[in-house]
């Protein structure tokens, strides 16, 4: 019988009084009922005092990786400040090179521009002046060489531009212009040309006249110089050219129409960049630089103003450009 069972029944029965049969059965079942609660409980302290120590020590294993983690994660803040110092040295560096790099080209090209004049001056009176006795080849070869001192004179400065871009170092002089004055203005540098190759170019004039708009002339006159000579440079013979201008949204936008070789779709992304040339216009035109895209988005982005195209390859290209017209008086 369980102990605390015979504790109670010795408590409660009488000395020498005899267990009866259902008494000694209801007793065996009630001692067994004790038994079995004794075995339960000692498992469930078991099991409770082993999952104490677990969990204790699960606690232990998550506190060292804890600990762990905390290590690691100032380790990689460290290497992260590090880098960070590495790489704003190397970014001091190539910012200090870019500058030594333009100022380099700035200086080479004022010292090429005074030789390159001399024999541009010099080609030119043999040939204006017509030197006695030249043979048309030799005549042919003096152009040659005075087309060809043109087009580096015409790179040079358009570098000097592009240095004076990125040193920051344009100088902009702002007035109030009627926009259809510089058009015409500018359109007529390229007549000769076109008249060669018999490409119509024309101004399609708006119909009554635009507001003046607050602009660098000179500098506007280079978006569309730039503009133009790509139209005629990019257009086959007996091609046309049609440049236009309108007010829309409070801004005179201009456009430069060709029906040339186009921009293959591909290249298109690319076009503004600095010494970027696509693929076609390479076979079109041996001399181009890549420069006069990204020298005009530089201006009409300091007028405030935007820059973009229209393409078909095969079909024809149309530019356009769009300053603000500002009030007067108000500086851009
Ligand atoms: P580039 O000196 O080569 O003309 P640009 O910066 O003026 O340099 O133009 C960049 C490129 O944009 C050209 O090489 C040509 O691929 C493309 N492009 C510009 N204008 C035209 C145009 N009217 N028609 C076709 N392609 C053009």
């Amino acid at each position: 019988m369980h102990h605390l069972l015979e504790r109670q029944y010795k408590k409660f029965s009488k000395d020498g009084q005899a267990i009866s049969p259902e008494l000694e059965n209801f007793l065996k079942t009630v001692s067994t009922t004790y038994e079995n609660n004794d075995t339960d409980r000692n498992l469930l302290e078991h099991s409770f005092s082993v999952s104490s120590k677990e969990f204790s020590e699960l606690n232990g294993k998550i506190l060292k990786l804890l600990q762990e983690l905390e290590v690691e994660k100032r380790s990689v803040e460290q290497k992260i400040i590090e880098r960070t110092q590495e790489l704003t040295v190397a970014n001091d560096r190539l910012t200090e090179l870019d500058k030594v790099k333009t100022e380099f080209i700035s200086v080479a090209a004022h010292q090429l521009r005074t030789p390159l004049s001399a024999i541009k001056w010099t080609l030119s009176l043999l040939i204006d002046e017509g030197v006695k006795n030249l043979t048309s080849e030799q005549r042919s070869l003096l152009m040659k060489g005075y087309e060809s001192n043109e087009r580096i004179i015409r790179l040079i400065n358009e570098m000097l531009i592009v240095t004076r871009i990125e040193s920051g170092k344009m100088s902009y002089s702002f007035s109030f212009i009627h926009i259809e004055d510089l058009i015409d203005s500018c359109l007529e540098d390229f007549i000769g040309q076109a008249k060669t190759r018999n490409i119509n170019l024309s101004f399609s004039e708006p119909a009554s006249r635009l507001p003046y708009v607050n602009m660098d002339p000179d500098k506007i006159r280079t978006v569309l110089q730039n503009l133009i000579e790509n139209a005629v440079f990019y257009t086959r013979d007996n091609g046309s050219i049609t440049v236009s201008a309108k007010l829309e949204d409070n801004h005179i936008k201009v456009f430069v129409k060709d029906d040339g070789i186009g921009i293959p779709e591909k290249q298109k992304i690319g076009i503004f960049s600095k010494f970027y040339r696509a693929d076609n216009a390479l076979k079109a035109r041996t001399d181009g630089s890549g420069l006069g895209l990204f020298v005009a988005k530089s201006i009409i982005e300091k007028h405030k103003g935007e820059i973009g195209f229209e393409s078909k390859e095969g079909e024809g290209t149309t530019f356009y450009f769009t300053i603000p017209c500002a009030q007067e008086g108000k500086v851009l």
